[in-house]
């Protein structure tokens, strides 16, 4: 179990943040798991729980029989993200915009807590895509995925737009191709970022664990607030040890940001 860090630490990454005048933020799932939402690689995590391989893009075009265990995986797990709440990590970020100097949160969740916490919009570039909405991988048309849910739990176990495409949870899926707009956006962040602040990610997941290289090759300061070592601590400033939540909210206060309820 790592120990807390020193407040001179958290005085060191609150200076870092108040000079910003380009801050960039990269969330991973670990920003959300105070809010009751799993991570992934951690023990008890979603993949100790369903097996990857079985879940890959190329799988779900091809059969109905991993589409019909998608959406039951969904059954479990998209309930518990449409009920969570933004915690003290996401309001502390939001505060962060409200001071300025906030250039964009990259994230590599799907639970639209950002947004939830006060994030506009515009400064959210969600890399792996939103869960809470559903695409159809034909004519590309989304829609609320409370609906689609609700027709799996009725009975339809292949949803399908109308249009006849195969309706798919609006996430990137491994083996699918990443969103280019949104892919090149976060590129570009990361390379005109003055601060990099890395969020709760393990950053081993591709390419989003090349962002924090980009940003120190183009100058910039990185930060890294994570409970566990990343590939990059060696590489920041200030490696900030424990729970994300106490961590940024600390920095907020240290910087006299009130955190707004969402
Ligand atoms: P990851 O599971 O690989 O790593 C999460 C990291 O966060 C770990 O290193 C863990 O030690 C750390 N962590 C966990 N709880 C923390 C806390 N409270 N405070 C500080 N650190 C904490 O996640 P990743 O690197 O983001 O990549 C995995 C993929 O999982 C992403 O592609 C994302 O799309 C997806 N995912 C998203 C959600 C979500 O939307 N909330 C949840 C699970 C997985």
């Amino acid at each position: 179990m790592a120990t807390s860090p020193a407040p001179i630490e958290i005085s060191r990454a609150a200076e870092r943040i108040a000079s910003a005048r380009q801050l960039v933020v990269l969330s991973g799932a670990g920003i959300s798991t105070e809010s009751g939402i799993p991570d992934f690689r951690s023990p008890g995590g979603i993949w100790s729980r369903y097996d990857p391989n079985e879940f890959t893009f190329q799988r779900f075009c091809a059969s109905a029989e991993t589409r019909r265990r998608y959406w039951e995986m969904g059954a479990g797990l998209y309930p518990l993200l449409r009920a969570a709440e933004p915690n003290p990590a996401h309001r502390a970020l939001a505060a962060f915009e409200r001071r300025g100097g906030l250039r964009r949160i990259i994230t590599q969740n799907i639970d639209g807590l950002h947004q939830r916490a006060g994030t506009s919009p515009q400064k959210i570039i969600e890399i792996h895509g939103t869960a809470l909405a559903v695409a159809c991988l034909s004519c590309e048309r989304r829609r609320d995925r409370d609906e689609v849910q609700a027709r799996f739990a009725a009975g339809d176990l292949d949803p399908r737009c109308e249009c006849g495409g195969l309706l798919k949870p609006a996430t990137i899926s491994f083996g699918q191709a990443m969103p280019e707009r949104e892919t090149a956006q976060a590129f570009a962040d990361a390379a005109a970022a003055d601060v990099f602040l890395v969020v709760g990610s393990s950053l081993v997941v591709f390419p989003a664990a090349s962002l924090p290289g980009v940003a120190l090759e183009h100058g910039a300061s990185l930060l890294i607030v994570n409970r566990e070592e990343t590939p990059y601590d060696a590489n920041a400033v200030v490696v900030l040890r424990g729970s994300a939540g106490a961590l940024l909210a600390s920095i907020a206060r240290e910087l006299a940001l009130p955190l707004e309820d969402a």
